[in-house]
């Protein structure tokens, strides 16, 4: 079904009937002959439609705000900063697109030898919900910046968040066919990725719908960039700030209600500052005031979907009956909505399969290690290696964990961030291909060689 739902009511708000055959075709030749015109756009026209994306973004942040919350929760002061990073995103690529793509001279014995990059076509966007602005600016921005054509398939329950973005792109100047929400289930996607107007795909979401789309796409040996799930380590050693390390671990673990693929979820902590952590964390996430994500003092607001919390308190029992010791939370909030208990689990058996899950929620787990080397190989014992944090002051343990920590992304004293002048993404299971900077730019366009004699 592809619906409002209110997180924070349960109320369904508004429905919509997926695209029909006719209606997907209608816009993937849309897609098809607006890239063979637009590609040929002037630079400056670009960036000007680029610039005014991110004016209508920051003008209309609050509206664009309340509706990211209505439809998947989030706090309504972290969604109207998504709103503002979106703006940020666009300008970066206004203002940097044309030198991140301009011919790149090699000297080579050639007269003249260079790299030209030039875009490849309508490029596929499956995007989730999470951050439904976000997820689809940093695709977005790029993908146009560069001359590509996108297609959106979001999520299934932010239609509204999907239907908005293509307004935003048309209202600041891009042509209708430059970009398109296509409002579809999950099982249309197939079809697409098998459609040769459809050159690449990008997906942002779970391991399996990675699989089906990569599958999909290397059938038809199209490009794909992926960036699935993470469980993120938050490593603190005794040097470092103690009091830092714990209000930005409660911040890193509850940030988006617990729904970033990015947030903090183990946290390993040296031997002898474990026991402290332990009392201060678990104090700090008791106090967390969970509530209506449109007031302003709400800390935690609900979790997306009924289903997103019911498999989380799932996985909360599982640890539990493990042996995992529940040290807060564990509960569903009575009451409409789909609220969840800030909760802290610690000592969570290495054989258990949660050890190696990704917790989507408010749900954190504490572990105790020795030293950095035993802190690297726990935060190594995981599927996933999306981001990593690490707090310590000591110079050659701030080296050992850069060097060592299998993720896309190691952060020193500093909570995991995405930055449009940063790549973003990761290594083993979460995924390949980087989004954002000069990487993601370079995603999705033909690095073509010239050599002239
Ligand atoms: P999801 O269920 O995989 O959904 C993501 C998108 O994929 C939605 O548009 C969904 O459509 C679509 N989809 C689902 N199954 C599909 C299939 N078999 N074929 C094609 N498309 C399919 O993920 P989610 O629950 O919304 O998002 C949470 C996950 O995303 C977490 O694992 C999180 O860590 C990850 N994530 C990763 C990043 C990153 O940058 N690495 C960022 C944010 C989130 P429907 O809604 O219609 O099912």
């Amino acid at each position: 079904m592809i619906a409002t739902i209110n997180p924070a009511t349960g109320e369904t708000q508004r429905e919509f009937p997926a695209l029909s055959s006719a209606a997907i075709e209608a816009k993937l030749n849309l897609a098809w002959t607006t890239f063979h015109s637009y590609r040929h756009t002037p630079w400056a026209d670009r960036a000007r439609h680029l610039q005014k994306a991110a004016e209508i973004l920051e003008t209309e942040k609050r509206e664009y705000g309340a509706l990211m919350t209505t439809e998947m929760g989030k706090t309504l002061p972290s969604a109207i900063a998504e709103a503002e990073k979106c703006a940020w995103a666009c300008r970066y690529y206004a203002e940097n697109g044309e030198r991140l793509l301009a011919d790149e001279p090699v000297p080579t014995n050639a007269s003249r030898s260079f790299v030209r990059y030039q875009p490849l076509g309508p490029v596929l966007a499956v995007m989730p919900w999470n951050f439904p602005f976000w997820q689809v600016f940093r695709f977005a921005a790029p993908a146009l910046a560069a001359g590509n054509t996108g297609l959106l398939k979001h999520a299934s329950n932010v239609p509204q968040c999907a239907l908005a973005i293509a307004d935003i792109l048309h209202r600041a100047g891009f042509p209708e066919g430059a970009f398109q929400t296509l409002l579809i289930e999950a099982n249309q996607v197939d079809a697409l990725l098998h459609d040769d107007r459809v050159v690449a795909a990008t997906l942002t979401g779970s391991e399996p719908a990675g699989r089906s789309v990569a599958r999909a796409s290397g059938s038809q040996i199209k490009k794909t960039v992926l960036e699935l799930g993470g469980s993120d380590p938050f490593i603190v050693m005794p040097s470092a700030d103690f009091e830092e390390a714990v209000s930005t671990a409660v911040k890193a673990r509850v940030i988006n209600n617990g729904q970033s693929c990015i947030a903090a979820k183990r946290f390993i902590v040296a031997g002898g500052i474990y026991d402290a952590f332990e009392k201060r964390f678990v104090d700090r996430m008791r106090a967390l005031k969970v509530g209506d994500p449109m007031a302003a003092d709400t800390d935690v607001g609900p979790l997306a979907t009924s289903k997103i919390r019911d498999e989380l308190h799932d996985q909360v029992q599982r640890a539990v009956a493990a042996g995992g010791r529940l040290l807060a939370g564990g509960r569903k909030i009575d009451g409409p909505g789909f609220y969840y208990e800030p909760t802290v689990l610690a000592d969570v058996p290495r054989s258990s399969p949660l050890f190696h899950e990704e917790l989507f929620g408010p749900v954190a787990m504490l572990f105790r290690a020795r030293d950095a080397d035993e802190a690297i190989e726990l935060a190594n014992d995981s599927p996933f290696g999306l981001g990593s944090s690490v707090w310590t002051r000591d110079e050659s343990e701030q080296a050992k964990f850069v060097d060592g920590i299998e993720a896309g992304q190691v952060f020193v004293n500093a909570m995991v961030a995405s930055d449009p002048r940063l790549p973003f993404g990761g290594v083993k299971r979460s995924g390949y291909g980087r989004e954002l900077g000069v990487w993601g730019i370079r995603e999705f366009v033909n690095v073509k060689t010239v050599w002239c004699k």
